[in-house]
């Protein structure tokens, strides 16, 4: 019969173990590779592992339907089951193959289920087809001889070429969101694929087929699983935006981005199912033609060629659908500028801007924030080299003070002992400035110790110069607090002065939380037992917890300036901070009201119950050695 071969005709002509064993061998090595390489276990990774497994199936397969052609052994029903199964895997595999394709480029979900329908539905109408085509004699079909129909081309095949042009459609509508890298990668090797089926089809064998499917999966991993980019988030990793910047940099080309911090955003995407739908969606929206990179835990940035164009941004767009996504966010535009010359340095700069912004809201960074960011740089750096040198009693570190009068005895016995950095190219600096710098960079506590000790020095000599001063309060931070040397520490440099511990008072904010203060409790009572006394800075700003104020051993509460000037605007607030101090006061606890700054404060605190009284009114922060003015 026409278009009929012998079965060892078709066996010789038509299929051949040459590509199975290819494969077999090369999935061998990559279940190997995988097993061995530092392949990022993610759950991509695993399914990827599975496509390969069922790559290898559908070559053993196509072996045994190879030997049993071969050989002429079983019978027609076992070579059309062997072929029905070999399909079913390969159909399946490019099926799965193109939804993860679908997953990993954040197509929109509209579009997502479309394709996802349409493959799906087309992958069955095109067994369906085999199947009525075996019977019509068009296609794939044996006689009771064991000759073979041998046509090549069949619609099982033409579902495959299909898959790959329907990747290719969407890669490329995909555009610039993804990154050139990533969709060339796709597209070519779903084109090399494509290109091999569509050849040896020409030549009437499936040798390779496959093969083909096999290499566009190996492909995957090059591409999405080694490092460049981030399942996560849908997004590029940081490295490929900093590259970006700097191949920017060096062109003399702008570029400008968007960043959307987020914050925690590493638990959002991993804990938060709500917001990872949203998210998809939400990138496919305001992402028109950029690259979508991640920063972090910081959030992503959408880098665009050109100079900043914020309408072409619309940020306040951005705002309303990240408003309904129900996350903390902040939205940063800036564009490259040559005061920031290197692509990691956008990143400490962003850091910086974020700092400064309120949670929610839009900022497009301006010539202030270039010099506040090179200024805070500078900082940065004196702070870690204060940090790594600690030397306790370093230039740069001033011990400013502010004399605070006691209203019984009428005289200035104590003090609070206030930061400054003296710095070459800024002069002085203000602890609104440093504190957060400090913390961030974790050099406070080496700070704290220099300002103790020069406070500790300072009281040494009043007590050689025959002058008596009661205490001096120190501030602490809850980071020193929570070191773990942090009384060996305190103690270590009050000994080394060779002072009483009562000369050395201790101010924390009330701003603990619940685990803070089991780990801090310990401590403060052991320094109290050594005699240092404890102060509860700021109240009145944070939200007051009773509880944990009454477990500490305080002495002394100093209300915060705007609890005197709360009570000041009315009666009622009058008679509220009032009880607040009368309630204090009952407990045995002291009462100092900071920020008094006239008569008029001065007159109302002193009704309110307080023993001490520290602002402008009595003094403006002093160096240290100018205390003794007061004193003497
Ligand atoms: P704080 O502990 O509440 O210190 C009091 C602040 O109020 C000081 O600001 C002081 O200059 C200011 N002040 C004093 N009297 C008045 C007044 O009458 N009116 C007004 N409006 N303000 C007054 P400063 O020195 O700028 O310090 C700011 C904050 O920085 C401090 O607030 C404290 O939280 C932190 N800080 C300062 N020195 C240190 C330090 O050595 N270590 C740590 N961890 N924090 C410090
Ligand atoms: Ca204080
Ligand atoms: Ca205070």
């Amino acid at each position: 019969m026409d278009g009929f071969l012998s079965m060892s005709d078709y066996v010789r002509t038509q299929i051949s173990p040459i590509g199975e064993i290819t494969v077999l061998t090369i999935s061998l090595l990559i279940f190997v590779l995988i097993y061995l390489s530092r392949v990022i276990r993610e759950e991509g990774v695993s399914l990827v592992r599975r496509m390969v497994m069922i790559c290898f199936f559908a070559s053993v397969i196509r072996l045994v339907e190879y030997i049993v052609m071969s050989r002429g052994i079983g019978g027609n029903a076992l070579v059309y089951a062997l072929r029905f199964i070999y399909y079913t895997f390969i159909l399946s595999d490019i099926f799965v193959y193109s939804t993860y394709i679908q997953r990993l480029i954040w197509t929109g979900e509209r579009e997502r289920k479309r394709v996802l329908y349409f493959s799906g539905i087309a992958g069955l109408v095109a067994m369906a087809l085999d199947i009525i085509f075996s019977f019509l004699g068009i296609s794939f079909y044996l006689l009771p001889d064991g000759s073979v129909n041998g046509v090549a081309g069949n619609t099982l095949v033409a579902y495959v070429i299909l898959v790959y042009i329907v990747v290719i459609v969407t890669v490329f509508k995909a555009g610039r969101r993804i990154s050139r890298r990533v969709s060339g990668g796709v597209i070519s090797s779903a084109v090399l694929s494509l290109a091999l089926i569509v050849v040896q089809n020409l030549f009437h064998n499936q040798y390779w087929l496959t093969f083909a499917v096999l290499l566009s999966i190996i492909s995957t991993i090059f591409i999405f699983h080694t490092g460049s980019y981030d399942h996560l988030s849908g997004a590029m990793v940081p490295e490929i935006l900093i590259t970006e910047l700097d191949e920017a940099l060096s062109k003399g080309k702008k570029k400008h981005m968007m960043v959307i911090a987020i914050r925690d955003l590493n638990d959002q995407f991993k804990n938060n199912k709500a917001f990872v739908d949203s998210y998809r969606g939400f990138l496919n929206d305001i992402v028109k033609n950029g690259l979508v990179c991640r920063i972090w835990d910081v959030g992503i940035a959408v880098l665009y060629d050109g100079p900043l164009d914020v309408d072409r941004l619309d940020p306040d767009k951005v705002c309303r659908r990240l408003d309904g996504l129900n996350v903390a966010y902040k939205i940063i535009c800036v564009e490259t500028d040559e005061r920031v010359g290197k692509g990691s340095e956008y990143f400490d700069m962003l850091v910086d801007v974020r700092r400064r912004m309120p949670t929610g809201s839009l900022r497009i960074v301006g010539n202030k924030d270039f010099e506040l960011y090179a200024t805070n740089r500078y900082i940065i750096t004196e702070l870690i080299d204060i940090y790594s040198k600690r030397d306790l009693l370093d230039e740069r570190v001033m011990t400013y003070c502010q004399p605070v009068l006691n209203i019984k005895t009428e005289k200035y016995d104590t003090a609070e002992a206030l930061m400054r950095l003296s710095l070459e190219n800024t002069g002085v600096v203000y602890p609104d400035q440093f504190i957060p710098l400090a913390e961030e960079y974790q050099t406070i506590h080496v700070m704290t110790l220099i300002i103790l000790n020069k406070t500790c020095r300072f009281i040494r000599k009043t007590i050689d110069d025959g002058h008596d001063i009661q205490r001096i309060s120190v501030n602490f931070s809850m980071l020193d607090l929570r070191e773990e040397a942090f009384c060996k520490d305190v103690l270590d440099i009050i000994e080394a002065n060779n002072i009483p511990p009562e000369k050395i008072a201790i101010e924390i904010t009330e701003s603990l939380t619940a685990n803070d203060l089991e780990e801090i409790k310990p401590k403060i009572i052991m320094l109290h037992e050594k005699g240092i006394t404890f102060y509860l800075d700021d109240f009145g700003t944070g939200y007051s917890n009773f509880d944990r104020i009454m477990e500490l051993p305080f002495q002394i509460i100093k209300f915060d300036r705007s609890l005197v000037l709360q009570s000041a605007k009315s009666n009622e607030s009058r008679y509220m901070v009032g009880s607040f101090a009368k309630m204090f006061r009952h407990l045995d606890y002291n009462i100092l009201f900071e920020g008094v700054e006239n008569e008029e404060d001065e007159k109302n605190c002193k009704e309110m119950d307080a023993q001490y009284l520290q602002g402008y009114k009595y003094s403006k922060p002093i160096p240290i050695r100018e205390f003794e003015r007061f004193i003497s």
